[in-house]
């Protein structure tokens, strides 16, 4: 196997034993990016050859004065672009934040150079992460490597596609809808979004604080897990991590059997009229694998299912218009001239933000002054509170719950524009868990027919853990094939080499 498809673990222990440098690392992967690139454009900036190759030596060379390797070291990493790393460009994909370079890096980033990672570039998204497909990008959409008339997913498309794609062997993205769960599914990779708070979102811009979460995405639930416990962890400049665990996270090894796990289906999800029947058919096969390996699967409840989508919209969309305020062409990035103040504000906002982030500007303002606002804003929190209780009561019954991870799989380009069912059903499975803050995990579960389909595990608060053992043991049972159809052959059809 080249380097390329080797597992973010795998590349490390190699490097760290020193049967390859980290500076051949960079340069298997670069190559690769050199090679597909052009047809998946799943990044909007690439840190040059020279720059990586010094960075790549000098962990080498750290190594070789016997510096204690940390958990990632020469393993490359990719940044969703909404997350400020200092000496990189920062645009978030809009036109607004053109030629912005931030001072600085988010904390996350941090984490990722103390543990040896190499940042390779930042990666596509939807216009300030508001999409499902990466079309809203000002830059050009990215392609899905499976089928590249087809999207990747979104926000997180990039992120996605560049790991699937074998760009990367990691990514970081962010999900307050589902933004990364539902582009790893589109893309047969692993997304993971933890329990609301435990990972710090400073340095990330912010769509709706309440729901924003940032995590990893990976090919294998053992490497997700790698690159969210070194993100994980408390942070005094994100305030909403003072629960996160301090204690190092354990990577579970798959189980012998299921026996003695109760598997939840809420059953207003697999009977939703938006979910396709055929990737209904592929997720209820691996729910059925997982019954096979002793699990005890059981039909239940979650009567509030149908009502996350509006209490989304609603909150997200209040707190998308008053976060967004600050790019105002003063603070950050491209100014537009004007005659007063108001019209270097018009002129800035008018030009350098695209229709999807007016449009939810536009609902949030309205929505927060109209009349009818606490009313409003009351019920959708209603939604999010009777959410989290049904939850809490399913978890006492069950360790986990599952659903599809999207009602489709990857959609051709437009499609999204054109249907409008299509639009206010894409995020309904991935909703509910940034409502409650509960973790939940997407992982590819099969192929319909040669597009990737996802699996969601939910887990009760805190319990990733959960989600990693019961997803990695259907992962080493399934076998899925993982290498897309990019023009190195193989594709479908095969199990994975050991
Ligand atoms: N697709 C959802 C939206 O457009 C989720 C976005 C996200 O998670 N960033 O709102």
């Amino acid at each position: 196997m080249t380097l390329i498809w080797e597992t973010a673990r795998r590349l490390r222990q190699k490097v760290v034993r020193r049967e390859v440098s980290a500076a051949e690392v960079v340069r298997a992967f670069l190559e690769r990016q050199e090679a597909v690139e052009p047809k998946v454009r799943a990044f909007l900036h690439r840190v040059p050859e020279e720059t990586l190759l010094e960075e790549a030596r000098a962990l080498d060379r750290r190594l070789a004065q016997g510096e204690e390797p940390g958990p990632l070291w020469g393993v490359p990493v990719a940044l969703k672009d909404n997350m400020a790393v200092e000496g990189m460009p920062m645009t978030a994909a809009s036109r607004i934040l053109e030629g912005y370079h931030p001072p600085y890096d988010a904390t996350v980033v941090k984490k990722l150079r103390e543990a040896g990672a190499l940042l390779v570039g930042k990666t596509n998204l939807d216009e300030w992460a508001m999409g499902s497909s990466t079309e809203t990008s000002a830059f050009g959409p990215t392609a899905n490597p499976w089928d590249r008339q087809r999207v990747p997913g979104g926000s997180s498309g990039g992120a996605a596609a560049a790991v699937a794609a074998g760009e990367v062997p990691l990514s970081l993205g962010t999900d307050t809808g589902g933004s990364i769960r539902q582009p790893a599914s589109f893309c047969g990779v692993v997304g993971l979004k933890a329990t609301y708070g435990y990972v710090s979102r400073y340095g990330v811009a912010s769509l709706a604080s309440s729901l924003d979460h940032v995590g990893p995405l990976a090919r294998t639930v053992e490497d997700a897990a790698l690159l969210y416990y070194v993100i994980r962890g408390r942070d005094s400049l994100d305030g909403q991590t003072w629960g996160a665990p301090e204690a190092p996270g354990h990577i579970p090894e798959p189980l012998e059997s299921l026996k003695g796990w109760r598997l939840g289906l809420p059953k207003e999800a697999f009977a939703h009229p938006a979910l396709d029947p055929q990737v209904k058919e592929t997720v209820l096969a691996a729910v059925d694998l997982l019954a096979s390996l002793g699990a005890e699967v059981e039909e239940c409840s979650l009567p509030t299912f149908g009502l996350s989508v509006e209490a989304y919209q609603v909150l997200m969309a209040m707190e998308a218009a008053s976060n967004l305020a600050r790019y105002d062409g003063i603070r950050y990035g491209r100014r537009m001239a004007g005659r007063t103040v108001q019209e270097l504000y018009e002129k800035t906002r008018g030009e350098g933000l695209g229709t999807e982030v007016k449009r939810r500007i536009l609902l949030g303002t309205y929505l927060a002054q109209a009349p009818q606002y606490p009313l409003l804003w009351e019920r959708a929190d209603k939604v999010r509170r009777l959410l989290r209780k049904e939850m809490e009561d399913l978890f006492h019954r069950y360790h986990l719950l599952i659903t599809p991870t999207s009602p489709t799989v990857a959609f051709p380009f437009g499609a999204l524009e054109e249907n409008p069912d299509l639009r206010a059903y894409a995020d309904i499975y991935t909703i509910p868990a940034n409502l409650t803050g509960v973790p939940a995990l997407s992982l590819p579960c099969g192929f319909e027919p040669h597009l990737p389909v996802g699996l969601q595990l939910l887990a009760p608060w805190g319990q990733e853990e959960k989600l990693f053992q019961v997803a990695r043991t259907y992962e080493e049972e399934a076998r899925w094939p993982l290498k897309p159809p990019l023009g190195e052959g193989t594709g479908l059809g095969g199990k994975l080499e050991p």
